[in-house]
């Protein structure tokens, strides 16, 4: 059977496992610290293990003043349900000291649910696909790397005018992810 997210199910049987596109990012502390924190964080979620994560992006702050941004993108497989994700997700922002004194903010840590499998939804708590992917570089660049086939050449040309720059590959930036371990599902 399969689901209206995309995955397989069987009545009765486990939830099923999705692949899930998550975008990071940081202009606040210790930036580099503080995502390669939150994808060793999501490593740890039930039901969740983190198969590939992006090279680590800077980007020019979008409709905000402030430090440059650092960014990236980590691809998940997870059993969890979408607004139980995006409460862990919650969670581990908490947990980095992110605060949310206006739109648009600085902060410690910011993680955004891109995609999850091929779910569309669109409720006041969680839009998916990301209402702001295809208008960002600093989410379309990383998310290309990890998934070219769900980023067009066209998507790309049209933020071409942001200013972003690839700094690192995940294996400087987050060393030992891509061998996560054993899953823990
Ligand atoms: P932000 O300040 O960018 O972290 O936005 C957080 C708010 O956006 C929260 O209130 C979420 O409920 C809401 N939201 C809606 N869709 C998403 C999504 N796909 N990923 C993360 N947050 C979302």
């Amino acid at each position: 059977m399969t689901t209206a997210a995309g995955g397989t199910a069987q009545a009765g049987a486990q939830p099923p496992v999705l692949t899930v596109f998550v975008g990071l990012g940081a202009n606040l502390g210790d930036r580099g610290q503080a995502l390669a924190q939150a994808v060793h964080a999501m490593a740890l979620l039930p039901a969740t293990r983190v198969v590939q994560v992006s090279s680590l992006y800077v980007s020019a702050p979008v409709d905000a003043g402030g430090p440059d941004y650092l960014n990236a993108v980590a691809q998940l497989e997870t059993a969890l349900a979408p607004l139980a994700l995006l409460h862990a997700l919650q969670a581990v922002e908490l947990a980095a000291g992110r605060e949310r004194p206006y739109r648009n903010a600085p902060r410690t840590l910011d993680l955004d649910v891109l995609l999850y499998g091929d779910l569309q939804m669109d409720t006041p708590e969680l839009t998916v696909p990301h209402p702001r992917l295809t208008e960002r570089a600093f989410v379309l660049r990383p998310l290309a790397e990890l998934a070219p086939q769900r980023v067009g050449p066209a998507q790309l040309a049209a933020v071409a005018d942001q200013r972003i720059d690839r700094q690192q590959s995940a294996a400087v930036w987050c060393p030992g992810v891509l061998v996560s371990g054993a899953p823990s599902l």
